[in-house]
């Protein structure tokens, strides 16, 4: 499933293939996937070129003048640039066609991911609801504990409403937690100021890192949870055992030892 640091690659991708030419066709091979009329979203893009691109949590927008590209990438979203037909990917839904040949497909096998054009990103985040992306250079510390203070519930539960914070998946979550040695069910409200600064080093180094590992194709160094979910491996950083559990309704793992 694709989350934030996949969706910043999709963001790189498009940026180094996709702006500043001419879409001269928009091809819907699904209306499935819209989330607008088939007309507007061809009216919107065709003869447009996509300027710039931005991320908000899992969310990609792409300028394209008066109106803005949106996808959503759902449960199984992908995105290739490809030059002729025969790269057509299986199950591309929408496919753009610039004016060098080459073609842009959104491929979704599972059709959760959203394709649509909206006026202004911005907009579209208040509207959303979606919190602060992590990322965001706007996203500092005193934000995070104005964020934090006054909640109630696992701290897991809050990293995962997007309306607090957008982006944070099942798995980073649990990675951020594993590294600031943090409970997953630990109530927020009992938090000490030291432990919401680890948390919020800890989710940004996370997704930092992640990005980097993915741009170069590589995978995890073992002392990260995610080499771990498994029930009863071991903690590489403590040598506890691993633990399942369901937090906020999504498959949770920690360390039974190092986090409190
Ligand atoms: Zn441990």
């Amino acid at each position: 499933m694709p989350e934030l640091p996949e969706v910043e690659l999709y963001c790189r991708y498009v940026a180094r293939h996709a702006l500043q030419q001419r879409i001269t066709s928009v091809r819907v091979l699904d209306e499935r996937i819209l989330g607008v009329r088939k007309a507007v979203l061809l009216r919107a893009l065709t003869g447009r070129q996509l300027t710039r691109v931005r991320r908000h949590g899992k969310h990609l927008f792409a300028d394209a003048g008066s109106t803005w590209l949106h996808i959503h990438f759902g449960m199984s979203g992908d995105l290739y640039w490809y030059q002729g037909d025969a790269g057509q990917p299986r199950f591309a839904r929408v496919i753009f066609d610039f004016e060098d040949g080459a073609r842009l497909a959104y491929d979704d096998m599972r059709l959760f991911g959203v394709v649509e054009v909206t006026p202004d990103p911005d907009a579209f985040i208040t509207e959303h609801r979606l919190g602060p992306d992590p990322l965001d250079s706007a996203f500092r510390l005193p934000l995070f504990r104005r964020i934090v203070t006054g909640r109630r519930g696992a701290v897991k539960s809050l990293l995962l409403s997007q309306d607090i914070i957008a982006g944070m998946g099942n798995l980073y979550a649990d990675e951020a937690l594993y590294r600031a040695s943090i409970h997953p069910r630990r109530a927020v409200d009992t938090l000490s100021a030291a432990e919401v600064k680890a948390i919020f080093h800890s989710m940004r180094a996370i997704l930092k890192e992640a990005i980097a590992f993915k741009s170069r194709g590589g995978d995890y160094p073992g002392r990260y949870l995610v080499q771990h979910r498994e029930e009863g491996d071991r903690c590489p950083l403590c040598g506890g055992t691993i633990q399942r559990t369901v937090v906020f309704g999504r498959t949770t793992y920690f360390c039974g030892r190092h986090q409190k």
